[in-house]
C-alpha cells in the first residue's frame, strides 16, 4: 500500500521506516529540509536502537523515501499519516499549529480520497478540528473530495521505538467509519500475527485513551515518588517498599521505581494538556496537578541532597555527572531531570563534568561550548578530579559501580544516586557515601 507520512521525527521515522519493512511504499515529509537531506543520504538523525540499519535497508529496496514536498506527498499514499510535534503552547496546552498546518496541506493538495491517520498525541476533538480544516480548505478551492480522519494514536517508547512499533501491544483505531477500520486493519496485519491487537473504538475515546496511558504512567511514577520521600523521613527503604507492594497482582511490579523524577517529550506535556482539556470542560484535575507538581519537586531532590550535603557550598565545586537523556537508549534531553540538576548547580555556582553514551552532542546543541559544563568522552573521565558524582539516566552501563575508580578519581568518595543503582550497605563497606532516593544513608 501507499503510505505518506507528515513529520519524521522519532514517531514519524519510526511509523514510516516500519511500514516500509513489511512491504509497503512509504514516503516521508518533513519541513526540516537539513533533516530530509541527512535521511536521503541514509543518515537517521536521532538515536534509536535498530533504526539506521531498518532505515538504510529500506532507501535500498526503494520503499522508503523522503521529501520536503508537500504536494508530493499529498499525491503519493492513500493512508495520510500526521505524526508532527504537539509541544506545549505558553499554557501547557497541545500546541495544535504544525497538526492543522498538516491538515490544510492535505486540503490542498488532494485530488483523491484520502484517509488522514492522526499518530500525533493531541487533545479530545483534534479530529473534528483536522475534518473541518480539510473540508474548509477543500471548499475555498471550490473542491468537494470524500476523506476520513482516524485516530491512531501512537504507544512507542524511545529507545525501544522500533521494537513496540513491529510488536506492538496494542493498535489503537478511532473512527467513524467502519470500512476506514478494516482498510487500517490490512496496513497493520504485519504486526497484528500473533493475536489480535487491534482496538477500534470511537474517536473521542481513541484520542484520550493516549493521555490517559501517559497520566497513568506518570501518577505511578510521583507515587512512588511521594512514598520515597515519606520513607526517608520515616527512616523506612523504599526499594524493599516496592517489593512488598509489587508482590501484590493488583499492583504489580512494572513501572514503580523511585527515583530523581521524569522527563522526556511525553509524559510532562502530556500531564499538563491533560490537566488543561480538563479545565477546558470545568473539571478540576486535582491528580493530574499533583502528578505534576510531584514530579517538579521530584526533579530537585538530588540538588537538595547534593546542596546539603556540602552546606550550601556550591562555588567552585565541580560535580561529575552520568547521564544527561531522559532516560536510557536515547539521546532526547527534553524535560530531562539532568537539565534541572545542571541548571540548579550552575546557579548555586558549581561546575559539571558530565558523561552520556549518546546524548553528548544533543547537550551541545541545548547548552553551546558552556564553561561551566564540559563533556567527557568516558565515564572515568567526568570523575576526575570531582567532588562528587551525580547518576542520573539509569544506563546499563553505569550498574556496575568500580568502586576503586570512584575512591582514586573523586576528591572525596560521594555518590548522589538519582536512581538507586547501588546498594547503600555495599557502598558504606567500600567507604563511600552514598545519597539514593527514599532509602537510608548508611555509614
Ligand atoms: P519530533 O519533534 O521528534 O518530530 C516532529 C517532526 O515534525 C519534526 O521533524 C518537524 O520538523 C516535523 N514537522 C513539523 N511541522 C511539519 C509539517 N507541517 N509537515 C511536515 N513535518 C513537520 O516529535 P515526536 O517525538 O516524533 O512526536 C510527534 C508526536 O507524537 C507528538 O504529538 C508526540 O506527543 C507524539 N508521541 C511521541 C512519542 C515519543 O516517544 N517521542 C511517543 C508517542 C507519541
Amino acid at each position: 500500500m501507499k503510505v505518506t507520512v507528515f513529520g519524521s521525527g522519532y514517531v514519524g521515522l519510526v511509523t514510516g521506516t516500519c511500514l516500509a519493512e513489511v512491504g509497503n511504499e512509504v514516503l516521508c515529509v518533513d519541513i526540516d529540509e537539513q533533516k530530509i537531506a541527512m535521511l536521503k543520504r541514509g543518515k537517521v538523525p536521532i538515536y534509536e536502537p535498530g533504526l539506521d540499519a531498518l532505515v538504510q535497508k529500506n532507501i535500498e529496496g526503494k520503499r522508503l523515501n523522503f521529501t520536503t514536498d508537500v504536494t508530493q506527498g499529498v499525491a503519493h499514499g492513500l493512508f495520510q499519516f500526521i505524526a508532527v510535534g504537539t509541544p506545549p503552547d505558553e499554557d501547557g496546552s497541545a500546541d495544535l499549529q504544525y497538526v492543522l498546518a498538516v491538515a490544510r496541506n492535505i486540503g490542498e493538495h488532494m485530488k483523491d480520497y484520502r484517509i488522514v491517520v492522526n499518530k500525533s498525541t493531541v487533545p479530545v476533538g483534534t479530529a473534528d478540528k483536522v475534518r473541518e480544516t480539510i473540508r474548509k480548505t477543500l471548499e475555498k478551492q471550490g473542491a468537494s473530495l470524500e476523506f476520513d480522519v482516524v485516530s491512531n494514536p501512537e504507544f512507542l517508547k524511545e529507545g525501544a521505538a522500533v521494537e513496540d512499533f513491529m510488536k506492538p501491544d496494542r493498535v489503537i483505531i478511532g473512527t467513524d467509519n467502519p470500512r476506514t477500520t478494516e482498510l487500517l486493519r490490512v496496513l497493520y496485519a504485519p504486526f497484528n500475527r500473533n493475536h489480535d491487537r487491534l482496538v477500534a473504538m470511537d474517536i473521542r475515546s481513541a484520542e484520550l485513551t493516549k493521555y490517559a496511558a501517559n497520566a497513568m504512567l506518570a501518577t505511578k511514577i510521583s507515587f512512588m515518588n511521594e512514598m520515597a520521600n515519606l520513607a526517608e523521613k520515616l527512616g523506612a527503604n523504599i526499594e524493599q517498599v516496592r517489593l512488598g507492594i509489587g508482590a501484590d497482582p493488583r499492583i504489580g511490579y512494572h513501572f514503580i521505581y523511585p527515583g530523581c523524577g521524569y522527563g522526556g517529550s511525553c509524559f510532562p506535556k502530556d500531564v499538563k494538556a491533560l490537566e488543561r482539556i480538563a479545565r477546558e470542560v470545568d473539571y478540576n484535575a486535582e491528580l493530574l496537578n499533583a502528578v505534576e507538581t510531584v514530579n517538579n519537586r521530584q526533579k530537585q531532590s538530588l540538588f537538595h541532597k547534593i546542596r546539603h550535603h556540602f552546606e550550601g557550598q556550591l562555588s567552585e565545586r565541580t560535580i561529575a555527572l552520568w547521564g544527561l537523556a531522559f532516560k536510557p537508549n536515547t539521546d532526547d534531553m527534553r524535560e530531562a531531570p539532568s537539565r534541572t540538576l545542571m541548571e540548579a548547580l550552575w546557579e548555586a555556582g558549581a561546575r559539571i563534568q558530565a558523561y552520556d553514551p549518546v546524548a553528548r552532542d544533543e547537550a551541545r546543541r541545548i547548552y553551546g561550548n558552556r564553561q561551566e559544563l564540559v563533556l567527557c568522552e568516558t565515564p572515568e573521565a567526568a570523575l576526575q578530579g570531582a567532588d562528587a558524582l551525580a547518576v542520573v539516566t539509569e544506563w546499563n552501563v553505569f550498574r556496575s559501580l568500580d568502586f576503586e575508580m570512584v575512591k582514586t578519581s573523586l576528591k572525596a568518595p560521594v555518590v548522589f544516586d538519582g536512581r538507586n543503582l547501588y546498594d547503600p550497605a555495599l557502598m558504606a563497606s567500600q567507604g563511600i557515601i552514598h545519597y539514593s532516593i527514599g532509602r537510608p544513608v548508611m555509614t
